[in-house]
């Protein structure tokens, strides 16, 4: 269970592949990755069982400038490729990972997603898909869809997402699961725990419960579910990878 994220770097597929690494002591029963080049190509790479075996499946053409990586402790559905994170909604358009447990998912799935196959059986799904559902029922943005549905789901969550039709930003929100933002020089990166990008930053900032950001590669923007901007000064961790 570990969250990798990094936008605004050419070595995007490494430094997510070691982030996960650092955080495999935590245990996992299986590892993904989304990368993609901003440039129209992208790659969604993931299996059950060992990071080694992630790894060996990630080809040389797996290269871009922003990605997310995610290591499954799974809590709904068997470990298994189809339940390996990241997920993606059914239109393609949108790619999430997720630490923790949705505890009202088979409500949300009852509501608003009848209509939608589903491809896993995990809870985690069901927040993509409902990202997906939100933006073109209701004509909102990434952003705003991603916030809505954030205002909706219930339990904890780390959450990283990537909107495939504008893939400068990554969207970023959690309540009872860790994660924080790591800040760079033309580059931010975003993990569950700092260890995973103490080789990119040493220079951290805190998310707190039921905050999002909005992470693109030269800017942080943290706010409120309401849409109130939080302005949090970033810390500096000594300590080597
Ligand atoms: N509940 C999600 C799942 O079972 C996420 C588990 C995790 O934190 O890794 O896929």
């Amino acid at each position: 269970c570990g969250i990798v994220g990094v936008i605004g770097k050419e070595d995007t597929t490494e430094i997510l592949l070691n982030g996960l690494e650092k955080l495999a002591y935590r245990g996992y029963d299986s590892a993904g990755i989304y990368v993609n080049s901003q440039s129209g190509r992208d790659y969604l790479v993931k299996e059950p069982g060992k990071i080694s075996v992630l790894k060996a499946a990630v080809g040389p053409e797996v290269q871009g400038t922003i990605g997310v990586g995610h290591t499954r402790w799974a809590t709904h559905g068997v470990a298994s490729q189809a339940n390996a994170h990241p997920h993606v909604s059914e239109d393609g358009r949108f790619y999430l990972v997720h630490n923790g447990v949705l505890t009202n998912y088979a409500e949300l799935r009852a509501t608003y997603l009848s209509q939608v196959n589903f491809a896993s059986e995990t809870d985690t799904e069901v927040a993509v898909q409902l990202i997906a559902y939100l933006a073109k029922t209701e004509q909102l943005s990434a952003k705003e869809a991603f916030r809505k549905a954030l205002t909706l789901i219930e339990g904890s969550y780390a959450f990283v997402m990537i909107d495939r039709n504008d893939p400068e930003t990554l969207y970023v929100a959690k309540n009872k699961s860790p994660l924080l933002i790591g800040v760079g020089a033309d580059f931010n990166v975003v993990c569950s725990d700092a260890l995973a990008m103490l080789n990119e930053t040493k220079d951290f900032i805190e998310i707190h419960d039921r905050e999002m950001v909005t992470l693109k590669k030269d800017k942080v923007e943290i706010e409120d579910l309401d849409g109130t901007f939080i302005h949090r000064d970033s810390y500096h961790v000594d300590m080597d990878a």
